[in-house]
């Protein structure tokens, strides 16, 4: 299967990493969202991202150039149709994808693979929506895309070898690392990392640490480079309170309860650092603990 054209849905955080990425492996990129402002502001974000890369001296001037030059924007969903693989980046909300591939399909050749970015949503659920589970995959990368070497492959019930092998020399061709994993409720990483943050909230909200102790003991006693709590922070607090619920009701078993604590501060609206306020608040010069 030779991919040569990759098709971005949804230009936010995570979509404008995986087209920055594939442009600069040499593929051309068809990216599109339903605002023109999303879109907007991807190209700015890659275009600030690619300059920094040059002037730390690891991308040369020309391949820059020659990586936006790759990287063509639309709001109209059926200019994706030349796509030989589409990577769906879109919200999480299962009904919003579920739209996109359905009102992709018509555009598509026989032969296109679909795949989704998600986090949580079932491979197996969304690809049997489509008209082609046997060529629909989970296509997972990590934030930030240009900087995480791991993407997690998934493959649904139906997904079929040929699929998995060509989005695995996808993989190959960004110089990044695959992790397979079957398609269970948040696949490899976030079955084990979230649960962790969970439980580091569970250790705060039970007063057995505060929130410089128990990051402070994770990076020095463990040897990770963020806390659980630095890092809930950074991943969003919602998205983890919406991991633990996937692993909660797709597993049913109460280990995985989200702490009533990471509840309240997602009902606060404290969401970590896009809301400025998390287990630290950032409104000041330095992140200072909230507990
Ligand atoms: P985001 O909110 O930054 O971006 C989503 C974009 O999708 C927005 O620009 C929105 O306008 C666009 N969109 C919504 N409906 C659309 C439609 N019908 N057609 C085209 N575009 C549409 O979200 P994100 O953080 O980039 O997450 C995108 C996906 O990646 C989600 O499935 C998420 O679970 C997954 N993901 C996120 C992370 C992360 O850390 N943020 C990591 C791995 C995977």
């Amino acid at each position: 299967m030779d991919i040569r054209t990759i098709g971005v849905v949804g230009a936010g955080q995570m979509g404008n990493g995986i087209a920055h990425v594939m442009a600069l492996a040499g593929y051309d990129v068809l990216m599109t969202d339903i605002s023109q402002d999303a879109l907007d502001r991807a190209i700015d974000t890659i275009t600030r991202n690619l300059d920094r890369q040059v002037s730390r001296g690891k991308v040369a001037q020309d391949l820059r150039d020659a990586t936006l030059a790759r990287i063509h924007t639309t709001l109209a969903l059926p200019d994706l149709g030349p796509s030989d693989l589409i990577i769906e980046a879109a919200t999480e909300r299962e009904e919003v994808k579920n739209k996109i591939f359905e009102s992709l399909a018509p555009h598509l050749g026989a032969d296109t693979i679909l795949t989704s970015n998600t986090s949580s949503i079932s491979i197996t659920r969304l690809g049997a929506r489509t008209d082609r589970p046997e060529r629909f995959m989970g296509f997972h990368f990590m934030n930030p895309v240009p900087v995480m070497q791991l993407v997690e492959l998934i493959r649904g019930i139906a997904t079929d070898e040929a699929t998995y092998k060509a989005c695995h020399a996808v993989v190959d061709r960004l110089g990044k690392t695959v992790s397979s994993a079957e398609d269970y409720p948040a696949f490899i990483v976030n079955r084990v990392l979230i649960p962790m943050i969970n439980e580091a909230v569970y250790a705060l909200y039970e007063g057995v640490g505060n929130v410089r102790s128990i990051d402070q003991a994770l990076k020095l006693g463990a040897n990770h480079p963020m806390g659980p709590l630095e890092l809930a922070d950074f991943i969003g607090l919602d998205t983890c309170l919406a991991i633990m619920n996937v692993l909660h009701d797709g597993l049913a078993d109460t280990k995985y309860r989200p702490c009533p604590l990471l509840t309240k501060y997602v009902e606060a609206g404290w969401l970590g650092r896009k809301t400025k306020r998390g287990f630290y608040d950032y409104r000041g010069e330095v992140p200072v603990p909230t507990r």
